[in-house]
């Protein structure tokens, strides 16, 4: 039995951690991000738009740099960012341009989405390179805001990004299955996430190159699913994982959209605003 969505799925947002990007040597995972590329080609195909939220900045800027630990001191860490972004972005340029992709990087701190003139701003951006046919990788502005550093690893800001653009799907890809239950297997589906929900989630336990953990995936899909977009948390790893969640497959946790009426205008952009902080 196959999944039903409850409209058409055509505007994904694919959230990827540092954990996707790059390897335990902070080296860049190039034959997983072809692979979704080349996803990206198909789902084109069929008139699905894919936006990627993708962290690995410091992890690739901690690879070129030769260290092996993850500093601790936030200005350091926003140094790797630094270094490392422009890597991320040769990166999905090389493997989106093997499938005749173009890819535009947009960076977002939380003031473009608590102020109304830049979240327009950035809408508007994200509308029109949507139109162009250029894939967008969105990642926190590491250099002046430190909410992801500190916190989830993109988590939260794809959430926000998927709210911002109106998006059906948000796929957040870690090397997770999904959301496990206590006897270790994967909730298949999930309407409300009560307190029970949010008890089985747990911290990332691997430290060494991700963040944020189950926890901060939950936060995310709070966020994404009270602005009626549906979410599916799942491993980043499987083969066609994109293409074969659109087509309906019972892959990883899906959580459904709330029910209610969309957020448009003011009302979604002080929606937003309520989430832009934690806390
Ligand atoms: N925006 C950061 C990145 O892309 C967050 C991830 C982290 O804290 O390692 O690297």
């Amino acid at each position: 039995m196959k999944r039903t969505f409850s409209r058409p799925m055509k505007r994904v947002v694919v959230k990827l951690g540092s954990s996707q990007i790059a390897d335990r040597q902070f080296k860049p995972k190039i034959r997983q991000l072809s692979a979704l590329a080349k996803q990206v080609k198909a789902l084109r195909g069929q008139g699905v738009e894919v936006t990627f939220v993708s962290s690995g900045a410091i992890v690739l800027g901690m690879g070129l740099l030769e260290e092996n630990q993850r500093p601790t001191d936030l200005a350091a860490l926003q140094a790797r960012a630094a270094i490392g972004q422009a890597a991320l972005m040769r990166l999905w340029a090389q493997v989106l341009k093997k499938v005749g992709l173009k890819c535009a990087q947009v960076l977002l701190t939380w003031d473009d989405f608590d102020n109304h003139n830049r979240f327009l701003n950035a809408r508007h951006t994200m509308e029109a390179i949507l139109k162009e046919g250029v894939v967008p990788i969105i990642n926190e502005n590491d250099t002046t805001s430190t909410e992801e550093i500190k916190f989830g690893d993109n988590d939260k800001l794809s959430a926000l990004v998927a709210s911002l653009i109106h998006a059906d799907l948000l796929v957040i890809l870690s090397d997770v299955q999904g959301l496990y239950d206590t006897n270790q297997k994967v909730f298949e589906q999930v309407k409300d996430i009560t307190s029970e929900i949010e008890g089985v989630a747990g911290e990332t336990q691997n430290i060494h190159i991700a963040r944020g953990g189950m926890k901060a995936k939950l936060e995310a899909v709070k966020i994404a699913t009270h602005a009626r977009i549906t979410c599916v948390i799942t491993a980043g790893d499987i083969k066609g994982v994109l293409v074969r969640i659109l087509e309906g497959e019972k892959i990883g946790t899906l959580f459904m959209e709330r029910e209610g009426k969309l957020l448009t205008g003011d009302d979604q952009h002080e929606f937003i605003r309520s989430h832009f902080k934690n806390g």
